[in-house]
C-alpha cells in the first residue's frame, strides 16, 4: 500500500522577500534538487511552483543511478519508506511479440543502488519539493513566474504572480543573483531567449494513462519497465507497474502518425493496443483509472545552457526521448551539477556564464550516449540480442546505459562496435522483415 497518498505539505510559509541569492523557477525534480542543494550551502533560495501539489505529471520510471543524487539530497530513506514499486530491470518485447529476458540491474552490479523505483509523480514531486524546503529553501506553490527580468544579457530576477489573501492576483518583481529555469517543457527562459531547438528526427507524440488490475510480472519482489513495439513498429508502448496495483501505460509514435486524422486520443490509444498483443493481453480485465493525456514534440535541445546570472536545468535544458526512462535522472543530475556551480559562483561572486555553466560540457557529452542509443532504437536496426551475441563483452556496458551509468568512461566503448553494427543492420535486416531475428529474444539476463 502506498504510504504517501494522503500526504499534505506542511511547509513554513515565509512571505516572499524582495531579493534572494538564487531563485529557482519550477518545483519538478530538477528545480527541487537545485533549490535543496543551494539552500543547504547557506544561500537564500526561493523555489516557486505554479501548480498546487499533488499534480499529475508524466515520467514515472527512474534510472538506478538516480540513487547517488537522492543520497546527496537525503531522499533515500524517504523513498525506501514510500511504498513505491521497486524497479529491478528493463524488458523489451519486439514487434513479433517475442519477450527478452529482462535486463536485471543487480545481475550487472549486485548492490542496493542498482534498484530504483517506479514513482507516482504527484507524490514523488511533492516529496522532492518538501525536501527542498527542509533543506532551507523558501518553497512556494501556486506562484507563477511571468517573466525573467534581464539587464542586457544578465538575469536579475523574476516577475511573480500569485493570489493575495483575498484571492486577488498580485504581481511583483523579485531580485536574484542567480535565476534557474527549471520549468520543464515550458522552458520559460530558453523560449524567451530563443534557445530552444526541436529535434526534427524525434518529432514524437505520446498518449498515456493509468490502469488498475492489469498484469504485472515480478522478480525478487520488484517489477520491470517494459518497452513493447507494436506489430509494424510504428509505435511503442511503455508499461510501468506501480504500487497499489496501478500500471502506467503510454504509447509513443511519430507526431503525424499519432495525431493526424485518426480520431480522439482514446481511439488512437486503443487502436495501438490492438496492434500490440503483449499489451492487450496485459490490460485484459483491467480498469482505466484516469483520463488519457497527450504529450507531443517533447524532444529538443537548447543552444546555450547558462548565461550571466542564469542557468537552465532538467527539461528546460533539453529532453531526449522517453524510451530509456532517462528524463528524471537527467533532471536530478543536471540539478545537482548546476547547484555545485551556483554555490561556487555565489561564494566567489563570479556569476558569469563560464562559472554557472561549468557543468554543461561534461553533462552534454555524457547524456549524448543515451541520445545515440535513442537514435539506434528508432533506426530499426538495433537488435539487442544479435548485438550481444556478437559482442558478449558489451553486455555489462549496455546494462550500464540502462542504469544511467553514463558519467563514467566505460559505456562509451560500446559504441565503437555498435555504430558499425547499426550501419550493417540497415543493409542486412530491413526493419519490417518478418523473418528478421527477434530483436532481443535471445538475450540472456545480463551477467
Ligand atoms: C511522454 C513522456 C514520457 C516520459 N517518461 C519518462 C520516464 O518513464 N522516466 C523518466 O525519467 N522520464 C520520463 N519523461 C521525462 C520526464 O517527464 C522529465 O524529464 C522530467 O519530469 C523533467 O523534470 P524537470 O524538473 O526538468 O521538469 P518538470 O518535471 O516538468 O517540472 C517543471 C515544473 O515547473 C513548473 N512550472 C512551469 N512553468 C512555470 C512558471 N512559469 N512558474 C512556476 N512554475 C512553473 C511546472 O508546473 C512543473 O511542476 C517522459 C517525458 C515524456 C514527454
Amino acid at each position: 500500500m502506498l504510504r504517501l497518498l494522503h500526504w499534505t505539505l506542511e511547509l513554513p510559509m515565509k512571505p516572499i522577500a524582495d531579493s534572494y541569492d538564487c531563485i529557482v523557477i519550477g518545483g519538478g525534480p530538477a528545480g527541487s534538487t537545485v533549490a535543496a542543494l543551494v539552500a543547504q550551502a547557506g544561500f537564500r533560495t526561493l523555489l516557486v511552483e505554479r501548480e498546487q501539489f499533488p499534480r499529475r505529471h508524466v515520467g514515472e520510471s527512474l534510472m538506478p543511478d538516480s540513487y547517488f543524487v537522492f543520497q546527496r539530497l537525503g531522499m533515500l530513506e524517504k523513498l525506501k519508506a514510500s511504498g513505491f514499486a521497486r524497479k529491478v530491470g528493463v524488458q523489451f518485447v519486439n514487434h513479433m511479440g517475442r519477450e527478452s529476458a529482462p535486463f536485471l540491474f543487480r545481475w550487472n552490479d549486485p548492490h542496493e543502488w542498482s534498484d530504483t523505483w517506479h514513482i507516482p509523480r504527484p507524490e514523488f514531486d511533492q516529496m522532492m519539493f518538501e525536501n527542498a524546503a527542509q533543506h532551507g529553501a523558501e518553497a512556494h506553490q501556486g506562484v507563477r513566474v511571468l517573466d525573467v527580468l534581464m539587464d542586457g544579457d544578465r538575469a536579475t530576477g523574476v516577475k511573480l504572480q500569485y493570489e493575495g489573501q483575498n484571492g486577488e492576483p498580485l504581481t511583483r518583481d523579485v531580485a536574484a543573483r542567480v535565476v534557474v529555469d527549471a520549468t520543464g517543457q515550458s522552458a520559460i527562459l530558453s523560449n524567451k531567449l530563443g534557445l530552444r531547438r526541436v529535434n526534427p528526427a524525434l518529432k514524437k507524440a505520446a498518449i498515456w494513462g493509468h490502469f488498475r488490475g492489469a498484469k504485472r510480472e515480478t522478480s525478487d519482489g520488484g517489477v520491470y519497465t517494459i518497452v513493447l513495439h507494436t506489430n509494424q513498429r510504428k509505435s511503442w508502448f511503455w508499461y510501468i507497474p506501480q504500487a497499489d496495483d496501478v500500471v502506467s501505460v503510454g504509447v509513443v509514435g511519430d507526431n503525424d502518425y499519432m495525431l493526424k486524422g485518426r480520431g480522439t486520443p482514446r481511439e488512437v490509444f486503443f487502436e495501438e493496443v490492438a496492434k500490440c498483443a503483449a499489451v492487450a493481453q496485459r490490460l485484459e480485465g483491467s480498469e482505466q483509472v484516469d483520463e488519457l493525456i497527450v504529450a507531443k514534440e517533447f524532444s529538443y535541445l537548447t543552444d546555450r545552457s547558462a548565461g550571466d546570472g542564469w542557468v537552465l536545468v532538467g527539461d528546460a535544458w533539453g529532453f531526449i526521448d522517453p524510451v530509456y526512462s532517462s528524463g528524471v535522472f537527467f533532471a536530478l543530475k543536471s540539478g545537482q551539477m548546476a547547484a555545485d556551480c551556483i554555490v561556487e559562483a555565489l561564494r566567489t561572486g563570479d556569476l558569469t556564464a563560464a562559472t554557472l555553466g561549468r557543468w554543461v560540457p561534461e553533462f552534454s557529452e555524457k547524456t549524448n550516449w543515451i541520445r545515440k542509443l535513442v537514435h539506434a532504437f528508432y533506426s530499426g536496426g538495433f537488435r539487442v540480442g544479435k548485438f550481444v551475441k556478437e559482442f558478449p563483452h558489451h553486455r555489462g556496458e549496455l546494462t550500464d546505459l540502462l542504469i544511467g551509468r553514463v558519467f563514467n568512461d566505460r559505456v562509451g566503448k560500446v559504441f565503437a562496435d555498435l555504430d558499425p553494427f547499426l550501419e550493417r543492420m540497415k543493409h542486412e535486416l530491413p526493419p519490417d522483415d518478418p523473418n528478421a531475428e527477434p530483436e532481443d529474444a535471445s538475450v540472456p539476463a545480463i551477467a
